[in-house]
């Protein structure tokens, strides 16, 4: 597929501005339903459109976690904010950890997570092995004495698409195969446990899982603005009782029991252990690979 670089790079553009300004939210004791608010409102603001649900994770929770519409969390701990901008369905992907308190371990697990970041996006061509990307994030990780999440994984991006298709590893998987040209996510995430994740509660983050009809004319209601505002990308709960009220829950768990959205559950480290992360969006071209977030 043709790639809309300027689409692309303006995606990029306006998540760098927001990383920013997420700096200057994201304080202990905030909400975390105003971070998230104020961040896909800025998003908005300046003209791009949030790619999936700002997820803030806490602690051992690694992914998957925003705020519920009548959320009364603050922010505390090890925070991860995870955003997502898109223009015309082209995304740029980011994350950063907080230290929220003053746990040495913390800021620890923060600066090892930017440092594997750093060595993976260091001298990306298309010809980079994958396993090769895993290896700098596995050796930075024991290095410092901790573990990368195996079962997490960066991800190629087309059009719409999140996660197109191509994983790219958090430790050596020892493949050969080649990264290739286009847009991808690189995530690693730095734990002082096990270095793996399991399904935790359900998110409230949904996406469609396949087509189908309800007869349920609610639902069937539902269904179209998510096919028309979404299309295939991540949404929540929180975004559809903002323009439907509580009957919106009631017709995603119709949805949901249909099998016409999946639910995402959390992911929570296994041995509950503090999880950092830190993400940048990348374009990898024949002649150069650009970091759209950074
Ligand atoms: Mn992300
Ligand atoms: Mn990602």
């Amino acid at each position: 597929m043709e790639l809309n670089q300027e689409a692309i790079l303006k995606a990029g553009k306006i998540a760098q501005q927001v990383r920013a300004y997420s700096k200057t939210l994201v304080k202990p004791g905030v909400l975390l339903l105003e971070i998230a608010e104020k961040i896909e409102a800025k998003i908005e603001e300046l003209g791009g459109k949030p790619a999936f649900p700002v997820n803030l994770s806490m602690n051992e929770i690694a992914a998957h976690s925003t705020p519920t519409y009548n959320d009364v969390q603050t922010a505390k701990g090890l925070l991860k904010v995870d955003f997502g901008v898109h223009i015309d369905g082209w995304v740029a992907d980011t994350a950063e950890t907080f230290n929220l308190d003053t746990n040495p371990l913390h800021q620890k697990l923060i600066d090892t997570a930017k440092e594997a970041l750093k060595q993976a996006l260091t001298n990306i061509t298309p010809t980079t092995p994958l396993g090769s990307i895993g290896k700098k994030v596995n050796d930075t990780a024991t290095h410092a004495g901790f573990q990368p999440i195996h079962n997490l994984s960066g991800h190629s991006i087309t059009q719409h698409d999140l996660h197109a298709g191509l994983t790219i590893p958090n430790y050596d998987t020892g493949q050969s195969q080649p990264i290739g040209e286009g847009l991808c996510a690189i995530e690693p995430f730095m734990t002082s446990g096990v270095g793996r994740v399991r399904e935790g509660r359900p998110s409230t983050i949904y996406s469609i899982a396949k087509e189908g009809n309800v007869r349920d004319p609610l639902a069937r209601e539902i269904l179209a603005f998510i096919e028309a505002h979404y299309r295939t990308l991540p949404f929540c709960a929180r975004w559809l009782y903002k323009k439907f009220g509580t009957r919106a829950l009631l017709a995603l768990q119709r949805l949901e029991q249909a099998g016409i959205l999946y639910q995402y559950p959390q992911l929570i480290e296994e041995s509950g252990a503090p999880v950092a992360q830190a993400e940048h969006t990348i374009l990898i071209t024949k002649t150069k690979t650009i970091i759209t977030t950074g």
